[in-house]
């Protein structure tokens, strides 16, 4: 599947609510949703029936995925190793997606978005344990210490990121320590601790048929 280029706006308007993907935007007046909170398209606004049954667990997996960013195939995959791992299904999907390199680079507030926590990722500004990890899609494990690598440190982004992550908090599971750039994974995400709205349970439904 070919990767997404379009304003991702378009993607919070199709889902009817606020999926957060363009960091300060996404709090101020100037987001989309505050204006024209309606389907993008031409027959955008006339799309106003109920969504019921397999519409919703569509919507529902739709929206997951594009809260994090994930293409089909991929997020597939992570349903499979989900329903393959002792536990409940959807909370182990929504655990591999919460444990993706990018995702922790985001909620440490290294980044204001899951985008631009993937790009620092991909551009090689990220280190896992001291190693340079250059794979959005890593999965961090109970104890590793993420961090900015010590040449990125002077990079704009992350003087504007800190900024606006210090009115945040970051999730419990992770110890952060912004001044110095690093983090450690105290545990793995507990459900509580992921904070989406999403009804994982549909999804599994929906793959499940
Ligand atoms: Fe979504 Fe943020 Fe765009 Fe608003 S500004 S529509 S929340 S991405």
């Amino acid at each position: 599947m070919a990767r997404y280029t379009a304003p991702v706006c378009r993607l919070c308007r199709r889902e009817g609510m606020k999926l957060f993907l363009k960091g300060s935007k996404c709090f101020s007046d100037k987001c989309p949703i505050e204006k024209r909170n309606f389907a993008p398209g031409q027959h955008g606004k006339d799309r106003k029936a109920k969504v019921v049954g397999y519409g919703l667990q569509l919507r529902e997996k739709q929206k997951t995925k594009r809260i994090y960013f994930t293409q089909e195939g991929q997020f597939r995959n992570y349903f499979e190793k989900a329903a393959r791992t002792k536990g409940v299904t959807g909370y182990m999907l929504l655990q591999q997606l919460e444990r993706r390199l990018d995702s922790v680079v985001y909620r440490v507030g290294f980044a204001i978005s899951r985008r631009q926590a993937r790009q620092l990722v991909r551009h090689g500004h990220i280190a896992v344990d001291g190693r340079k990890v250059n794979i959005p899609s890593y999965q961090v494990s109970q104890g590793e210490e993420i961090s900015v690598r010590e040449n990125s440190k002077s990079l704009p982004i992350l003087a504007a990121a800190k900024e606006f992550a210090s009115h945040q908090t970051a999730p419990t599971w992770l110890e952060v320590d912004r001044d110095n750039y690093k983090a450690r994974v105290q545990s793995l995400p507990k459900r509580e601790d992921i904070q989406l709205p999403v009804n994982e349970q549909l999804i599994v439904e929906l793959y499940s048929k």
